[in-house]
């Protein structure tokens, strides 16, 4: 049949001819679904199925029922799958069945809950650039969620990206070369690049898309009317969905436009460094979202990583959600009441998207009605509610009980995954589908009885009544006895062992039977559809629902963590002071192995204690504590609760961290490197209001060009106006401490250690004031240098302190105090060239 020039192979070749390139066609025939030519060669290892040639076209297919499994290999090989359909019925039609695409698959396009992480969001993602910037805009397929925000910069489409870490990245042809957007997205590695026609983001044409989808006349209301990158990203990516990915648009409902100023700036690294999610892929490392995460439904986990990655920066929308928070923690039963209930809902989201799309089958529509059915009590809890954001919750949250009603009458219990083949609806929902149930039934129930008569009537013992799909049913007796069969047997076919026969009223008995169940199946179906539309009707109230229930189930995660880990609620203000009374470092508390946390305190302002210089030994936990102060305040701008006795928080515009020389292999770049770019980026871009947070800078190069950075950098944190910024500086260089002779904004902070014997205790509390050793030696002894070397270390260390320095100005390093250590000469002099 695959003959190259059949009329099927024709059309197999147009409809190919139509994909790009690296789209591979699953082409629909009977039950199967066919791949030829390169796509056959290309999937055959991948699906692990074997490779044939007929009429020498190699093929390969895959049964039509197990296409989930089956995509869910190409997809996460990379690959993207066009799926093409009959889209008549084959045996209605003449000559060749129609075929079409009707989806075309691609890692940004899944829809296949096997494939999709429940509580992350599989973002299709555009990148447009104009000379406004960069325009991204973001599409989650399975849930209908659309956002899209302007990014000024490449670093800040970086953050962006990493942020909501797309799965696949268009970009329009003609940009695909650009030499900014080619570096950057190489970056990613986990991110499918995809060339897009470049006519979809043309500005006009973009434009147009959007106000048409959304059908508005200007694009005024959704704040971007001018914004140029934003609405060709945007505009594009809709567009590309719809048309070259033939995806279902009309889940989408609306666009949120992110506005930069809304949001607590977190740059990438400084995601990194805090720990707060985990990298895509990365598992279940401690972090930030696992400590807080006690979501109970998928959407309220999608929704806690947003809150965790984009902190609010206005004080009154912190505070609205704070009263939300301490409404439940003050009220510890009616939290429970919303946890349990929430227990009960399903990923309502990609739930009311896949049945209003077309690909729901009975048991997603049933899933809707038991979830909706859970609300009504969940909207009374707080319709009343003191907090106005919890009242605005419920208010969003349509029960719909005449449709739970509907859907528990017409869906029996345990509806089959398939929808064409009946058992859906319930006993009693509809008349004429009782009564052809009730005929085949009977017709059923005659034909056991017509089998035992017959015996009897014949005298045959091997007279059998038996059905398969070419004859439907007929009377079968073994050769041995087929002569005995009465004068009205017609006999139909002869086999080696048996012979079988018809009977009129056997005939009579099928039509019933056959008519009847292939009119109640199809009767079902048609019922079925129809309730798929009454779920479609009300969709976009399902998916505000959906999203209000997200949002209370992130608040109740959140009070239910404060109660368990004794977090307490902080005061946010809009002054210029950070003030925290015994602090402790979220995720590093909870770490199974960790020793009794020692909680700290933290003074800051843009004045006296603009600067704090944290120093002290290796291993003391300065970069704990200074960390333990950003993720403090990351969470206070979430709206939650935080990990210390008392806190005052004031609202900042942005939180960087920067880790000196950490391995940046990913990029390409020198370590050393990334750490001054990092270190520009913060320079040129903190205010007042930001909260800075330097882990070790300048430890990327030499010693004292390293002391001379780090040391500029804080001067400059601290003179420049521009800046002023609250900065937590910890540097295992002591001389810094020097800073706070000159400086008044500069505090000198170490964690305090108690040395005993030659070891060191580390105690882990904060307290004023310089150290002026780093006993990095101590330390190296703890880790088990041989002592040889550790001796020796000291004494180059106190030629060092004694600032013996050699004509060209180098301390000379290798002179030698006392005794020889007796191994080789050579190996001891470690700072040799
Ligand atoms: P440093 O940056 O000074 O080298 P770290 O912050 O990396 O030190 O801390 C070293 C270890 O000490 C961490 O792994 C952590 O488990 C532990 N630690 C740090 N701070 C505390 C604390 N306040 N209470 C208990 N353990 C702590
Ligand atoms: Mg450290």
């Amino acid at each position: 049949m695959a003959a190259p020039d059949t009329p099927m192979m024709i059309q197999y070749r147009r409809i190919k001819a139509e994909l790009p390139d690296d789209v591979i066609c699953f082409f629909r025939l009977g039950d199967f679904y066919e791949m030829f030519y390169e796509d056959a060669q290309a999937a055959a290892p991948i699906l692990d199925v074997s490779l044939t040639k007929r009429h020498s076209v190699p093929m390969c297919g895959v049964p039509y029922h197990a296409l989930e499994g089956y995509l869910a290999k190409m997809i996460r090989a990379g690959k993207k799958v066009a799926i093409c359909e009959q889209v008549e019925d084959a045996k209605a039609s003449k000559g060749i069945v129609k075929r079409e695409v009707t989806r075309v698959v691609t890692p940004g396009s899944v829809l296949e809950e096997n494939i999709l992480a429940s509580n992350e969001h599989t973002y299709l993602a555009a990148v447009c650039k104009d000379r406004d910037g960069y325009g991204l805009a973001l599409l989650d397929l399975s849930t209908g969620a659309f956002l899209a925000e302007r990014n000024a910069d490449t670093e800040l489409l970086r953050d962006s990206l990493r942020r909501y870490s797309p799965a696949e990245c268009l970009l329009a042809e003609d940009q695909l070369d650009d030499p900014d957007l080619r570096s950057l997205l190489a970056e990613f590695h986990a991110v499918h690049v995809t060339s897009s026609p470049e006519w979809y983001f043309e500005q006009g044409a973009a434009y147009d898309a959007l106000i048409r989808h959304f059908n508005v006349h200007s694009l005024a209301g959704f704040g971007c009317d001018d914004e140029r990158a934003l609405v060709r990203a945007a505009g594009g990516l809709l567009v590309h969905a719809r048309d070259a990915l033939r995806a279902d648009v009309t889940q989408v409902r609306s666009m949120q436009v992110r506005n930069a100023s809304d949001f607590v700036m977190l740059d990438e690294s400084t995601c990194r460094n805090l720990d707060l999610v985990p990298a895509r892929g990365a598992g279940n490392v401690p972090c930030l979202l696992r400590v807080l995460d006690e979501t109970r439904t998928p959407m309220g986990g999608r929704k806690m990583r947003e809150w965790i990655l984009q902190p609010l920066a206005q004080l009154d929308r912190i505070q609205l959600r704070q009263d939300a928070v301490a409404a439940l923690v003050d009220d510890r039963a009616l939290l429970q009441r919303l946890r349990d209930e929430l227990a009960g809902i399903r990923d309502l989201e990609r739930l009311v998207v896949r049945v209003s799309s077309g690909s729901g089958n009975a048991r997603d529509v049933q899933l809707i009605g038991h979830s909706l059915a859970e609300l009504p009590t969940i909207r009374e809890m707080f319709i009343s509610s003191t907090s106005a954001f919890l009242r605005d919750c419920a208010e969003r949250i349509h029960p719909n009980p005449d449709l739970v009603t509907l859907l528990a009458e017409a869906i029996a219990d345990e509806p089959p995954i398939t929808i064409k083949d009946g058992n859906i609806i319930r006993q009693g929902y509809n008349d004429e589908l009782d009564k052809l149930r009730e005929a085949a039934g009977e017709g059923r129930q005659w034909l056991a009885n017509y089998q035992t008569s017959e015996q009897e009537r014949t005298g045959i013992k091997t007279l059998k009544v038996r059905h398969n799909k070419v004859f439907g049913y007929y009377i079968e007796i073994s050769k041995g006895q087929s002569h005995l069969a009465p004068e009205n047997y017609d006999r139909k076919q002869t086999l080696v062992n048996a012979e079988r026969f018809s009977t009129p009223k056997l005939k009579e008995y099928e039509t019933t039977i056959v008519g009847a169940q292939d009119k109640s199946v199809a009767l079902e179906y048609d019922l079925f559809l129809a309730l798929r539309d009454h779920v479609s009707a009300v969709a976009e109230q399902i998916q505000t629902t959906a999203d209000a229930v997200a949002t209370l189930d992130v608040v109740a995660s959140l009070a239910d963590r404060a109660l368990v880990y004794r977090y307490v609620k902080p005061t946010m203000t809009s002054g210029d002071r950070i003030c925290i009374r015994d602090g402790r470092h979220p995720v590093v508390e909870q770490m199974p192995e960790a020793e009794r946390f020692v909680p700290n305190d933290t003074e800051m302002d843009c004045t006296r204690d603009q600067v704090a210089i944290i120093t002290g030994p290796n291993m003391a936990g300065k970069s704990t504590y200074i960390r333990q102060v950003a993720v403090i305040v990351v969470m206070a701008h979430m709206g939650s609760y935080v990990p210390a006795r008392e806190a005052e928080i004031s609202v900042v515009d942005r939180v960087f961290t920067r880790v000196g020389a950490s391995d940046d292999l990913a990029r390409g770049r020198s370590t050393f490197l990334v750490e001054m770019q990092e270190t520009a980026n913060i320079l040129n871009n903190a205010t007042e209001r930001s909260l800075i947070v330097l882990d070790e800078i300048g430890r990327g190069t030499s010693t004292f060009d390293g002391l001379s950075i780090a040391w500029a950098v804080a001067e400059y944190l601290h003179n420049e106006s521009s800046v002023k910024a609250k900065t937590l500086f910890a540097t295992h260089y002591h001389e810094l401490t020097e800073l706070s002779l000159t400086m008044e904004g500069v505090q000198n902070y170490n964690v305090q250690v108690r040395e005993r014997a030659d070891q060191i205790v580390f105690l882990r509390k904060i307290v004023r004031g310089g150290t002026d050793k780093s006993y990095g030696i101590q330390v190296a002894r703890l880790a088990g240098l041989p002592q040889a070397v550790i001796d020796r270390s000291k004494e180059i260390l106190t030629n060092l302190e004694e600032g013996e320095l050699s004509d060209a100005g180098q301390p000379k390093l290798a002179r030698q105090r006392t005794r020889r250590v007796k191994t080789d000469d050579s190996q001891m002099n470690l700072f040799d060239a």
